[in-house]
């Protein structure tokens, strides 16, 4: 458990082998989670009432201590996740700016929702004064995933999100990831110090989830739960957060297919370049993307061979890869034998690269629409470099195969302009499953602003109406709270008649940045 930084950790810019030993990855005790969780709570009492300002300084200041450590922070995480030293340079500079979007996202304001309501009350002439904003829940807790070591984890969109609303964060640390994120972890005790902020805004722990992680969800002083994940994991702290006398959200973010719809035109006219550039978006981090096209659809053609042939030509040429951890290598190529390719309903085309421990080459299997829709078990997400193909005889078959998909992170329409109209129907289909639908793209990359929506229809997320990503992700930690005819020295600043933050507030159900003038 880690809730205050060390005097020794604060004069140590670069980390000695000795502070990265196991034992400071002890898992955390029931009678730890408990302090960890108390403190966590007796931190809310002052921090849910930091202005916006003091919020903005103290994220600025984790900016500035990550920075300092980047190169350690970099390094580490690409020692323990085998991810390329490029794509860890980058996904730091993306979980910098995840961060400074929610500098812009409180200065701005929206998110609060303020709103004020005043009416005469005619019959008995007097005035209803009826004011409403969002507050924060209270202590959070946040599970990061394997194959984001930065920006889905320690300093991520969920924790980043959860601080910036208001909520004191305890992180239970991946054990992917274990030095990455007491490093990560470190850089953010020393702004909490740096900024004088209560001890216990943030902290993390280390231990297995489903025993350590598992004991905080289930602790009643925690309110609220950002996880992003497996299904089964995903799903299993939902089932907890549930079980307990007062249950809890869990915004969970889970895995997900990412059907691809290809259209007869656009395949005949270039199925060759449509396969080069899914080939990369298959094989981008090998496999490892939530955002991964993991299925796509068509109707049985001359189009639709060009396609495969090309899928296999280009995924052969491209080098067998380092998978995240053992664990998942493992569970991978397990899954590929017994789902795919020792299963008589599907044509399995092992790329040429053969597979060792460490590396992963990459693959593809085409299979009916008629099997696909019997067999649900190919419905699952295969964590790596793994797409399937499903062949349908008519567009009957393709809006059925379509219809049995669960719910989906992302859905892709690649198609002519000239065929949309007729394959409207399909097409809305298809809209009706994910969250975020691209046309003529690839749906690896999830780019952090105010539009972005990542998260999707369950099984995908937990629920459908939050994102993980974007400005919007602040809205999870959130409740509403109404005041009605409330001195005005005990409302908050923001709903005060003075619009002391010149922010949007709705004045009687209009927009403005006025004052209330009574
Ligand atoms: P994971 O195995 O589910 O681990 C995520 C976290 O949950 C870890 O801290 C893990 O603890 C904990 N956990 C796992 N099972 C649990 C259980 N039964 N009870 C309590 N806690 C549990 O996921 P991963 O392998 O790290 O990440 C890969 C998955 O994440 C893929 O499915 C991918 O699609 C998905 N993903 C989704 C998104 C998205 O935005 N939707 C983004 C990235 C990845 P331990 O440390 O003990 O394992």
């Amino acid at each position: 458990m880690q809730t205050a930084i060390s005097k020794e950790s604060i004069d140590s810019k670069n980390k000695s082998k000795e502070n990265n030993s196991p034992a400071d990855f002890k898992p955390a005790t029931p009678s730890e989670i408990n302090d960890t969780v108390s403190l966590a709570d007796s931190a809310f009492q002052s921090y849910k009432d930091t202005s916006a300002e003091v919020r903005i300084s103290f994220l600025k200041e984790v900016i500035s201590e990550l920075e300092k450590d980047k190169a350690t922070i970099v390094n580490t995480a690409q020692a323990e996740s085998h991810l390329t030293s490029t794509r860890l340079e980058n996904e730091f500079n993306r979980t910098v700016n995840q961060i400074t979007l929610f500098i812009a996202v409180l200065k701005e304001g929206s998110w609060l929702n303020a709103s004020i309501d005043r009416k005469k009350d005619a019959n008995q002439n007097i005035v209803v004064d009826i004011r409403k904003i969002n507050v924060p829940l209270g202590p959070v807790v946040v599970f990061g995933a394997s194959n984001f070591p930065l920006a889905f984890s320690v300093a991520g969109g969920d924790t980043v999100s959860a601080l910036a609303s208001g909520c004191p964060v305890i992180v239970k640390a991946h054990n992917g990831h274990p030095k990455t994120s007491k490093l990560v972890a470190d850089a953010i005790l020393r702004a909490v110090a740096k900024c004088h902020l209560p001890q216990g805004v943030f902290s993390i722990v280390y231990g297995q989830g489903s025993t350590v992680g598992t004991a905080l969800v289930k602790h009643a002083l925690v309110k609220a739960v950002g996880f992003t994940g497996s299904f089964s994991g995903g799903k299993a702290l939902l089932d907890v957060a549930n079980a307990r006398k007062e249950p809890i959200p869990v915004y969970a973010e889970m895995g997900s297919l990412n059907p691809v719809l290809l259209l007869p035109a656009a395949l005949n006219e270039r199925g060759d370049t449509l396969a080069n550039q899914f080939a990369g978006s298959i094989t981008m981090g090998c496999g490892q993307f939530c955002t991964k096209p993991g299925v796509f659809f068509a109707i049985e053609g001359e189009g639709l061979d060009k396609f495969i042939s090309g899928l296999r030509n280009a995924l052969a040429k491209i080098n067998a890869q380092p998978m995240l951890s053992d664990n998942i290598h493992k569970t991978f190529k397990t899954n590929i034998e017994n789902k795919i390719q020792n299963k008589p309903v599907v044509d399995f085309y092992p790329s040429p690269a053969a597979t060792d421990e460490q590396l992963m080459s990459s693959s593809i299997a085409t299979v009916s629409a008629k099997k696909f829709m019997e067999h649900e078990s190919l419905q699952d997400e295969f964590f790596g470099p793994f797409a399937l193909i499903v062949k349908c005889k008519n567009e009957g078959e393709l809006k059925s195969a379509i219809s049995i998909l669960g719910g989906q992170l992302t859905a892709t329409l690649i198609g002519n302009e000239s065929e949309l109209n007729k394959y409207k129907n399909i097409i809305e289909t298809l809209i009706g499953k994910a969250g975020r639908v691209l046309y003529e793209g690839v749906p690896t990359g999830v780019d952090v602003g105010y539009s972005m929506h990542h998260g999707g229809p369950f099984p995908s997320s937990s629920s459908a109406l939050f994102t993980s990503v974007g400005a919007d992700a602040i809205k999870r930690f959130v409740r509403p709270q109404c005041f009605q005819t409330w001195p005005e020295s005990l409302l908050p600043a923001e709903l005060q008649n003075k619009n002391h933050r010149n922010i949007v507030r709705r004045i009687n159900g209009i927009h403005s940045t006025d004052s209330v003038i009574l």
